[in-house]
């Protein structure tokens, strides 16, 4: 079943049902494109500070996103983006980087890691993928950012490792989940990029895993491939030792659903970003 489901009501909300749920003191999941104050070609849930949308209306819709899931814009924490693997341990006087300009954001930081209740992560997305974790024993949350290049650096596996290394988790009990993000159906790559997907692809969990491919010859351009990125962070998460039933990959392709989500690719790099979030509720 697609775990992540859309809220009723605006602005729109997919939450990560399956560990929601579950863990009654997080809150996870990923926007949708509709339900906010932006105006085109940002229409209308842009979240993102970088893209040249005007600065109050992405604030506005943090706000609103924020205050939707019981937080607040002070809450909103992130990084400054750069294809990479570097990742944050978040504090508590961390909170709010971020959330209004692009300065005190977490420098070259893809990745972000907190125990902190209260706090609400967050990173930015069209058609990369948002991955997200969890370890409902030391109660650490995380999110990481990996469109191929992050995917390849093997962020999943960083992430897996960092939550061992500070919060003392146990690979057997964190959780992961793949978001909305461009599908095996339309991403289409060209061999420099399958150079860098081969040459991990050997240390990877092997096909049995899944009847999922992690990439096939495109049959409308002569020589690319389509790449599962998907599959291939679910396969990196393995590799890092979390159990494949613990992890949850959404069925969305942001391309195929441009009317839900923005999608670099559909609209030719021109558009906005959506947010992925993760967070510990204070009781
Ligand atoms: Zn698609």
């Amino acid at each position: 079943m697609e775990p992540f489901v859309q809220n009723s009501g605006s602005p729109a909300l997919f939450s990560l049902k399956p560990w929601t749920d579950r863990f009654a003191n997080i809150t996870a999941g990923f926007t949708g494109r509709t339900g906010g104050a932006g105006r085109a070609p940002y229409e209308s849930l842009n979240c993102a500070l970088h893209v040249g949308d005007f600065q109050e209306d992405v604030v506005k819709n943090r706000k609103m996103i924020a205050e939707s899931l019981g937080f607040s814009l002070e809450d909103w924490t992130c990084g400054e983006q750069v294809h990479g693997a570097e990742i944050a341990v978040v504090t508590a006087g961390d909170k709010g980087r971020g959330s209004l300009d692009r300065t005190s954001a977490f420098a070259d930081t893809d990745g972000l890691l907190t125990d902190v209740p209260g706090v609400l992560l967050t990173s930015f997305y069209a058609d990369c993928v948002p991955l997200f974790f969890h370890d409902p024993v030391s109660g650490a949350v995380g999110l990481a950012h990996a469109g191929w290049k992050g995917t390849v650096a093997e962020i999943a596996l960083a992430m897996v490792r960092r939550m061992e290394a500070v919060y003392g988790s146990r690979k057997e009990d964190i959780r992961g989940a793949i978001g909305p993000s461009i599908g095996g159906c339309c991403y289409e790559v060209d061999d420099f990029v399958m150079d860098h997907v081969r040459k991990i692809e050997g240390s990877l969990a092997q096909a049995e895993e899944s009847a999922d491919r992690l990439y096939r010859p495109s049959t409308a351009h002569h020589g690319k491939m389509l790449l599962n990125l998907k599959e291939l962070n679910r396969r990196i998460m393995i590799k890092a030792g979390i159990l494949p039933t613990h992890i949850e990959c959404t069925s969305w392709c942001t391309s195929c659903n441009h009317d839900l989500f923005f999608s670099y690719r559909k609209e030719n790099g021109v558009t906005g970003r959506m947010a992925s979030w993760i967070g510990i509720k204070e009781s």
